[in-house]
């Protein structure tokens, strides 16, 4: 098994629904990025039941870490320092073992800039 998730191509992930394509997304809590989405752990409260990526049981990158970083800090709403981020919560799980380095990989790229992170499961109501 590879230790990284594979990587969609642009056609790929175009055919994604809309929500899913959405990899930095505003909350009243922060900013979620989601740039790797799909999990196996079929968790009966998964919010992936209510976009469309339910079948997706693989992890599935969407880009690549570095890029996801340069979206989340980039975003409208994102203020170095002040906005508490969340990582990799809405559409897998970022300590799947394929996950992992993904999510280890994303953190010392924002932690810096961000006062909070968290990693926790999706709970289909945030
Ligand atoms: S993404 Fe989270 S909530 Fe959904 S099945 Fe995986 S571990 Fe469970």
């Amino acid at each position: 098994m590879s230790a990284f998730v594979p990587l969609l191509d642009m056609e790929q992930a175009e055919r994604l629904p809309a929500r899913a394509r959405e990899v930095v997304e505003y909350r009243k809590s922060g900013l979620s990025l989601n740039h790797i989405q799909g999990c196996p752990l079929d968790c009966a409260y998964c919010i992936r039941h209510t976009y469309g990526l339910w079948d997706q049981r693989q992890p599935r990158a969407l880009m690549p870490d570095v890029e996801a970083v340069e979206r989340l800090v980039s975003h409208r709403y994102f203020q170095a320092h002040v906005t508490p981020v969340q990582l990799l919560n809405r559409a897998t799980d970022p300590f799947l073992p394929s996950v992992r380095p993904h999510t280890l990989a994303v953190v010392p790229e924002q932690v810096p800039t961000a006062p909070r992170t968290t990693c926790l499961p999706s709970l289909g109501t945030s």
